[in-house]
């Protein structure tokens, strides 16, 4: 009897094993059965490793920017659409890993968990960009031989406009030497946008500026001078000019260094990465399925220099653009953000498989310091810029020339808003190795925003 017993319960836990080994591979079934299904290696879709049954991608106007033509995906017959739309549209290879090709394969291939991959014959779904490829056109041309990127997006909707990036190939004749030649290609696959790091330079006075505003009650009462130079204990704050006596106002429209550093060491370093975590520009998360990566800061029990050059956007200080245009959209919009996005539907005739959804940041800001900071804005836009040449736009913004500290020229950064209810463009533009921020940074987001008019 005993022996009979100890079979018996030898067959109920292997069985019970087996059961929960079945349930195991059936429920990874269900969870993987898109990965599976999309894998490279099923003929069905693929052809050495290319996606080719896939639905067309097209920009907010119809625009075509990606198709499958008899087994070939196709990519617009300019040229210059091609190239400044590549890192959104994406590549059929999944080179760039943050394209919509290979982000929304699953969708733009027309799978579903439940009827599975559609037959060739069957109509495949749309995939409708918010972006304008004319916009993207013009920034990217405005970029010249720079690399760098320009993003706009309209902070009521979260609609993304333009993004662009730079160094780029041509997806339907891609380089021999796409993979060798380092200095046209490095970064080639990278999307700037979303995944470009950079000094701020001044840019970063917003945060700044902010913190000052947050944190030294009487800033706004007081005059700063400004000699040309501060000298610290652990090294000397150089300015672009001798500024003389300024209120703070005129400080953030001179983009005063050493005004700039006076209050980076009034307001501490605690607070000043604190604000610039709290202004979502340290934190990475994502825009359609595209990782945006979280910037940098670092002030450590820092020396007064490293904490001075860091309220003026140096030291070691890195963030991303995309980022400083949703901090943007928030001032624009009393505090709070829209966040952006690019994919507005995949669909076709019969069923739709993704619609965009309008998210929101927290709070970023009071409503009292984010009108504080666009008028600040709004006055450098008019006063100090000339309004980049669009003065019915109410541009509000602020320039920046970043040192990169490798001997080349700085980075060129714009930031800002169009305070403008017929227009409500957040815009972020950095062009490598330019120069000047106002000059080509403006040029670059003048280009970008004309289209869009
Ligand atoms: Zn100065």
């Amino acid at each position: 009897m005993k022996t009979i017993n100890k079979r018996s319960w030898i067959v109920v836990v292997f069985s019970a094993v087996m059961l929960a080994v079945l349930a195991l591979l059936g429920a990874s079934m269900c969870i993987n059965a898109s990965d599976y299904a999309l894998n490279p290696v099923n003929a069905h879709l693929y052809t050495r490793h290319v996606l080719l049954e896939a639905g067309r991608v097209l920009d907010r106007n119809g625009k075509t920017l990606a198709e499958t033509v008899d087994r070939h995906r196709v990519y617009p017959s300019d040229l210059e659409t091609r190239k400044s739309t590549l890192h959104v549209v994406g590549d059929p290879y999944g080179y760039i890993a943050t394209g919509v090709q290979t982000t929304f394969r699953a969708e733009l291939s027309g799978y579903s968990l439940v009827r599975g991959v559609p037959s060739e014959d069957e109509q495949k779904p749309d995939l409708t960009l918010t972006i304008d490829a004319r916009s993207c056109v013009a920034a990217r041309q405005s970029l010249g031989y720079n690399n760098g990127t320009v993003v706009v997006y309209n902070y009521k909707t979260g609609e993304l406009l333009c993004e662009t990036s730079a160094p780029y190939y041509d997806p339907e004749n891609i380089p021999g030497d796409l993979l060798t030649n380092t200095d046209m290609y490095e970064g080639v696959f990278m999307n700037r946008a979303l995944r470009g790091l950079y000094v701020p330079g001044s840019v970063f006075k917003i945060v700044t500026l902010c913190a000052a505003l947050e944190n030294i009650p009487d800033v706004e009462s007081r005059t700063f001078f400004c000699e040309g130079e501060r000298v610290l204990s652990s090294g000397t704050v150089i300015c672009t000019d001798h500024h003389g006596e300024q209120t703070l106002k005129e400080a953030f429209g001179n983009s005063c260094n050493c005004v700039f550093s006076v209050l980076a060491e009034e307001i501490g370093a605690q607070k000043l990465v604190a604000t610039a975590e709290r202004l979502g520009l340290l934190s990475e998360y994502e825009i359609d399925r595209g990782t945006v990566l979280a910037g940098s800061m670092d002030l450590e029990d820092p020396t007064d220099a490293e904490l001075c050059w860091a309220g003026i956007g140096q030291n070691k200080t890195m963030i991303n653009p995309t980022s400083m245009m949703i901090l943007c959209g928030a001032i624009a919009g009393g505090g709070k953000a829209v966040m952006p996005y690019y994919v507005k539907s995949v669909k076709n005739d019969l069923m739709s498989w993704y619609s965009a959804r309008t998210k929101r940041t927290d709070e970023l800001m009071s409503p009292a310091i984010a009108e504080k900071l666009k008028e600040y804005m709004y006055n450098n836009g008019t006063n100090y810029y000339g309004s980049f040449g669009l003065p019915e736009l109410n541009i509000c913004a602020k320039t920046g020339t970043a040192e990169t500290g490798d001997g080349k020229q700085p980075h060129a950064w714009l930031v800002g808003f169009c305070d403008d209810p017929e227009h409500p463009y957040a815009f972020a533009a950095v062009v490598e190795n330019a120069g000047s921020g106002r000059y080509y940074a403006g040029n670059a987001v003048a280009a970008a925003l004309m289209p869009l008019l």
